[in-house]
């Protein structure tokens, strides 16, 4: 049997719901995503595109990064909350942030990026593969 697992917004409006394993779990200390969360770095955790379904309003936000790149968030349009969002160059998968998920225990990440702009005093363990 497929493990199923859902997240949501804080209000509970917008949820999602995954089947599966996550192709990737990790986090991110870059500007963007300190701005995207609201913290000092961000956990997600990545899905193929065809293990997820969403239901509930959203509204979106295209971001471009660096390089022309051009992520879009997907909101709570009330409560705020990202639930999910997606890349332009990678449309084969979907992430969702950690926190998001009803049971955000479940996973750990595989890999900390960007971690030049890390914060001094956060300490990501070595049992996760670091890039800078
Ligand atoms: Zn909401
Ligand atoms: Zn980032």
């Amino acid at each position: 049997m497929t493990a199923e697992r859902t997240a949501s917004c804080r209000c509970g409006q917008l949820r999602a719901t995954v089947t599966g394993d996550p192709v990737r779990v990790s986090v991110c200390h870059c500007l963007d995503c300190q701005k995207r969360s609201s913290s000092v770095f961000a956990a997600q955790v990545r899905f193929p595109a065809e293990a997820v379904t969403t239901d509930g309003k959203a509204s979106a936000y295209a971001h471009s990064g660096g390089g022309g790149n051009v992520a879009r968030f997907h909101f709570c349009p009330s409560c705020g909350d990202t639930l999910f969002f997606t890349n332009d160059n990678a449309p084969e998968t979907i992430a969702i942030p950690m926190g998001a998920f009803d049971d955000p225990y479940f996973v750990r990440p595989n890999y900390s990026v960007w971690e030049q702009r890390k914060h001094p005093w956060v300490e990501i363990s070595d049992a996760i593969e670091h890039f800078d």
